[in-house]
């Protein structure tokens, strides 16, 4: 007897023996899938610069990568492509979920194309480290800009600090540029450090609002609302519309108290509907509106100049930071002298000491 369940007591149950495992039902299933051809970095730039979609897929995948040989094919095809770039405008897009970003985006994207664009929609949100996978720029979310020929849409980097991240953002935004593509939104959500990274990368910063229950204002931070060039007001439509304007009007009065900002440009309050397709040319026209003044004041210059400065220090930081925690003696020192402070033997700060010590000499000593 095989199986206790067969025993007479159990009368009525059968259990049979079973048969052994069967091999795969896919012969095929073990075969090496298709590899995707590995071009050189200057393959990569000649697609680039002649707008091939796909090669600039694979060329963002590099940059997203963190091994070291594709991080250096990514960095000498950026380098390439730095003399073919500049020429966009930028729009950052900020709002809550469910105010409406994917449906604007979608909309906003068709009516910069109909006027003869190429849109290049990118994302930035640190929550999809946790996620594994971006909620933001999904082409699902976008269904009639996902069709069109001249757009290109990336969701966010998954891996790494908001920091990396929004580097891989910033290094893509290059090669989009290269590619063609003349206006470049990047979309984040509203909810945490995320604006403050793509306010650093954007000639625009666009806040999407709802009307809600009268007090809208609360739950913005001041720091968001003194980021924004332009405050609108979705799903202005049907029932909504009074709701939107009352929103609209208190915007406007709370904008009043901040000082004019650095630009000269005070921002404005709109309210549209991405659904319905109402007030887009407005949003757009206000957007255009901006850059001509900033562009004939000169801030415009003033603030990417400004953004790559902060971008040669948040790419030095990030190196020193990867570099340190990378190395080997390091972790292990940082491991000892973290249990050192849980065990209150030592202070925080002499065991920061310690670490940091032995990290500078080891970098001496390789000098
Ligand atoms: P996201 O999370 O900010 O990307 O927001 P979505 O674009 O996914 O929109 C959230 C919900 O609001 C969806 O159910 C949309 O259909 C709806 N929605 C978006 N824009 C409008 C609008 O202009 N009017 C109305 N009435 N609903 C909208």
């Amino acid at each position: 007897m095989d199986h206790i369940e067969n025993d007479e007591q159990f009368k009525g149950l059968q259990v049979n023996k079973g048969t052994s495992e069967q091999p795969t039902v896919n012969p095929y299933m073990n075969f090496k899938r298709f590899k995707r051809k590995e071009y050189t970095a200057a393959e990569y730039v000649d697609g680039i610069l002649k707008g091939n979609i796909a090669i600039l897929s694979q060329a963002v995948t590099l940059i997203e990568s963190s091994k070291s040989e594709h991080q250096k094919i990514a960095q000498e095809v950026i380098e390439k492509c730095l003399p073919y770039t500049g020429n966009s405008i930028r729009v950052g897009i900020t709002g809550v979920p469910g105010a409406g970003k994917s449906t604007s985006i979608d909309v906003f994207g068709m009516h910069l194309i109909k006027q003869h664009h190429r849109v290049a929609v990118l994302a930035i949100d640190p929550s999809s480290e946790v996620s594994k996978g971006s909620i933001l720029g999904d082409k699902t979310r976008m269904e009639k800009l996902s069709q069109a020929k001249d757009a290109f849409i990336r969701p966010s980097p998954s891996a790494g600090s908001l920091g990396g991240v929004a580097r891989k953002t910033r290094e893509t935004i290059i090669l989009c540029e290269a590619a063609g593509f003349d206006r470049i939104i990047i979309e984040t959500v509203g909810v945490g450090q995320s604006e403050t990274a793509v306010h650093s990368m954007v000639d625009f910063f666009l806040l999407i609002q709802l009307a809600g229950t009268g007090d809208e204002l609360q739950g913005i931070k001041r720091g968001i609302m003194e980021m924004a060039d332009g405050i609108v007001i979705n799903k202005a439509d049907g029932s909504n519309i009074e709701k939107a304007k009352l929103a609209q009007s208190h915007f406007k009065n709370a904008l009043h108290l901040f000082p004019l900002p650095a630009s000269g440009w005070a921002p404005k309050v709109l309210t549209y509907s991405g659904y319905y397709e109402i007030g887009i040319d407005e949003v757009w026209q206000m957007i255009d509106e901006y850059i001509a003044f900033v562009k004939k004041n000169g801030y415009f210059e003033h603030r990417r100049n400004e953004q790559s400065k902060y971008w040669m220090y948040e790419t030095i930081n990030e190196r020193l930071k990867s570099n340190f925690y990378n190395n080997k003696k390091v972790q292990s020192e940082l491991a000892e002298c973290e249990q050192l402070v849980l065990d209150s033997k030592i202070s925080s700060f002499v065991a920061a000491s310690r670490v940091l010590e032995l990290y500078f000499s080891e970098k001496n000593n390789n000098e």
